[in-house]
Formats: C-alpha cells, structure tokens, sequence
C-alpha cells in the first residue's frame, strides 16, 4: 500500500463525518484536496472497510453515475458522557453519531460529582459490546459544565464544585478502574453543543448561531462567522450568572443573587414551584422538571408563575446576546425541548419586545432535535476530532475492520 498522507485521511474523514454523505466531487469541494489525494486517501478507506460505498447518484450530465460515499457506522465506537443534568449521561456512539446503547447514573439536583460514578457508568457501558466491538473503542468524549482553569480544576456552581481537581482526579480513577489505556477527551458542554448541532442538528448549513441549554444549570454556545467562539479562558458565553433581574432575591450558586440561572435553570424553577406551594425546598431531588410543566399544562398558577417568569429571564438575556452577537439562527435544548409549547412563545414574544427590530427581523428560534442528546452526540464528536489528531488513533479507525457475521461488506 502507498502511503498516504495523514492530513487527506483526516479531512475526508472529517468531512464525511459532517455531511454524513458525500460524493468524490463533494468532498473535494469541502477540503479544497486534489481528486488525486482524494482518491489515494479513499482507497484504503474503502478496502479496509472505514469507509462504504452506499448509493450512486445520476451523472449531471455525460459521464458514469457519481457515487455516494459514507463512513462504516461499524468501524468505530466512542463512549461519551455528559455531565450537566440531573442524572449523568452515558451513550455508546458509532463512527456516524448514532447512539447505540444509554447508560444513567442517578444524582440529586444538589449532590456533588462523585468521578467514580462516571467510571462505574463507562464500565457498564463497556460491558454491553462485544470483543470486535471493544476492539474498536477509540475513546471516551466527556462533556463538563462550568469553567475549568488552566491547572485542569473545574468551577461548576451547579455541581457545587470550587476548584475541583477534575483532571487529576479522572487521571487517578481511572488508573483505579484500570481505563487508563483508554484515552479520554474532555470538552467544555458548550462545544458540546455546537459541535453536536452544527454537525448532527438543527445548525448544519449556518455560519452564525447561538445555542442556549437549560438544565441543572444555563449554558450557551456560540459559532461566529462559522467559528465557534471560545474567548481568552475558554470560557466565552457563561451567561448563567448575568444578573437578569436585578433586586430578585433567588440566590445563585455562584453566591449572587437574581442571576439568569437562579431563575431560570430547572433545579431553580422546581424550587420556586415549591416555595410558592408551600412546600420544603428540600424535596427539590423528589420533583422532576417536567412535573412543573405538566402543571403549567394544566393551568396550575404556582406553576405557570414559575414557568412564565423563567422564559421571561431567558428571552430578555437572549436579546442582549441576540444584540450583541447578531445570530441568524438561536437553537433551546435541554430541558426546554420537553416544553417547547411552553417556552417557544414566551421567549419569542420577549425577544420581539426587547431586541433591536434589525437584529432580529427574520432570525430562526428553534428547539434542539437532539433534546437530551445534544451534549452526549458533542462529547462523541468532538472526541472523533481529537482523535484524528492523534497518529496512533487515526490508525487504528482507519485499520481493517473484521466483519462479524451479518455485517455489510464494503464496496471495493
Ligand atoms: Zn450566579
């Protein structure tokens, strides 16, 4: 075999990632490559079943049909974690972002993370493949909320953490699990979600977007100019502490008071359902989100207060982002995507009253279509970057996949 250039790998890989399909001509187009280096790096691809002929498209004019490529879903595995919600998120991904198997571990709305619970979740997502699929587990994708710094210690006010040693912590841990040949990427949740939805979701095709997501806490994600947008620290867009209502009491994890997220992420709006009832905001882990919004549903007043407000504080910070970074496309994930009859409205209507009419004159607001999903599918993706960088990796996702019995052939 001639070898091939790692870089023409790594960018028709890429790019079949991104389009899910794509012809010789398309991936050309995308990677700016000559047909030669497209052909030499699709070759092996082909023949060592990393990549599948699927379909042929009709020719556009005189010539053979053109045919349509697409990555072996087979060829390769990633577990990804998520660690914003209530409950930490585990997902087995094949090579084309599907999740093939789910894994939760259970934690309360106000419990701290406990990082032997993300092994124990990897590990029961590890027993479920069988030896050809262990053999092609790449890597783990995990998604954090919060702020890390540059000694890797995590601030995540929704998951009580200060300083928390996250990366010499899952280093340990996973010596302990004996993971540690497994390589472990982690990414902040809001590059979770850009890379999840431009790639998988509602953002494919927009150079301009802004995710916000509502769970345990407020995130948001950004892509300018077809960039996604990190900041100095890595940390641009933390708008879960904006102080939206200036004067509110809500206290914050943060240790402020009326910030965006005391009002508006879940844990926040159960607390509030509770108070106005009477209840002890001590129950907050027996409450679900979505018991507060089927009583919105239902006419409940104490709930469609709470319900009311949060998407009154989500729209009003909306329009300032919206003011300031001049999205053409804003995308609600998390906890909102099981409300949008709820939330959509709302928040439109408060980003028409307070934003700038030429700003916001034609934008697209729109829910996630990967709900829950978004940050797990990002922590997938993201983890395939990062191991198209790594020689080795990249060897080993284009190396001869063994076809177990059923599977489909490659095209040669
Ligand atoms: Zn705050």
């Amino acid at each position: 075999m001639r070898s091939v250039a790692d870089q023409w790998l790594r960018e028709v890989l890429l790019t079949l990632y991104r389009r899910s399909t794509a012809t010789r001509a398309e991936i050309m187009a995308e990677t700016g490559l000559h047909a030669s280096s497209v052909s030499q790096a699709m070759r092996p691809l082909l023949r060592h079943g990393t990549i599948l002929k699927v379909g042929d498209l009709e020719s556009n004019g005189a010539g053979r049909p053109r045919e349509v490529f697409s990555l072996n879903p087979d060829a390769v595995y990633f577990v990804s974690v998520d660690l914003e919600a209530q409950r930490i998120r585990f997902a087995l991904l094949n090579f084309v972002g599907d999740i093939r198997y789910r894994w939760e571990e259970a934690t309360g709305w106000e419990e701290r993370l406990e990082v032997n619970k993300v092994f124990h979740g990897i590990s029961m997502v590890l027993r479920n493949l069988d030896s050809r699929q262990l053999s092609r587990l790449l890597a783990v994708g995990i998604s954090y909320p919060g702020m890390l710094d540059d000694q890797g210690r995590l601030t995540a006010f929704n998951l009580g953490l200060h300083d928390f040693p996250l990366l010499s912590e899952l280093r340990e841990k996973a010596s302990a699990h004996r993971m540690d040949h497994l390589p472990i990427f982690i990414e902040p949740d809001r590059h979770s979600a850009v890379v999840a939805e431009r790639w998988l979701g509602r953002a494919r095709g927009y150079q301009n977007g802004l995710l916000l997501f509502v769970e345990r806490g407020i995130g948001i994600g950004l892509f300018l100019d077809g960039k996604p947008v990190e900041g100095w620290r890595n940390m641009a867009g933390e708008i879960g502490h904006w102080k939206i209502e200036p004067g509110a009491e809500d206290p914050c994890g943060c240790g402020k008071r009326g910030c965006l997220e005391a009002i508006a992420s879940s844990p926040s709006m159960i607390r509030q359902y509770l108070e106005s009832t009477g209840q002890p905001s001590s129950n907050l882990s027996a409450f679900r989100i979505t018991d507060v919004f089927e009583k919105a549903r239902q006419g409940d007043p104490a709930a469609s207060h709470v319900v009311e407000r949060a998407a009154k504080a989500i729209g009003l910070a909306l329009s300032y982002a919206i003011n300031l970074l001049n999205p053409q496309i804003v995308i609600l994930g998390g906890d909102l995507t099981s409300a949008d009859d709820l939330f959509l409205p709302r928040i439109e209507r408060e980003i028409n009253q307070n934003g700038v009419p030429q700003l916001t004159r034609g934008i697209e607001i729109a829910m996630s279509a990967l709900g829950l999903d978004m940050r797990l599918k990002g922590a997938g993706a993201l983890a395939f970057r990062k191991s198209l960088a790594d020689p080795a990796l990249l060897r080993k996702m284009c190396s001869p996949v063994s076809l177990a019995r059923g599977s489909v052939l490659p095209a040669t």
